[in-house]
């Protein structure tokens, strides 16, 4: 398998991506590998976290790397980088915990001191 340097393809991918949201082209201090940083040979995939400095949205990019071939898919967040990176392994929500915070929140009197005790 070839080798390629991470950076070089985030820092490659940082002045061809654009915001989604408004067009601004991503600053690469502000882009950070969340995912896939380890990958030494090409193939698989990276999950990228950047902020916009124009309008301060938030994406997500999943990147495959497929030989000469890569695929991006963007997806606007409001989770910051430390976010994306604490919820990443972490399970998803069940229809269960959907089901017991509605009834939560049907009852819920406001009362945020009392409820997070
Ligand atoms: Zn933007």
């Amino acid at each position: 398998m070839p080798k390629f340097d991470i950076k070089k393809i985030v820092a490659w991918l940082s002045q061809i991506l654009r915001c989604p949201v408004c067009g601004q082209r991503y600053n690469l201090d502000k882009t950070r590998v969340i995912e896939g940083e380890d990958k030494t040979t090409i193939g698989g995939s990276l999950l990228v976290h950047t902020d916009c400095d124009k309008c301060k949205s938030s994406v997500m990019f999943s990147i495959a790397i497929d030989g000469p071939e890569i695929f991006t898919i963007a997806t606007v967040t409001d989770l910051t980088s430390q976010d994306t990176m604490k919820f990443k392994d972490q399970e998803p929500i069940t229809m269960d915990e959907v089901l017991a915070t509605h009834e939560f929140l049907r009852t819920f009197d406001g009362d945020f001191k009392e409820a997070l005790k």
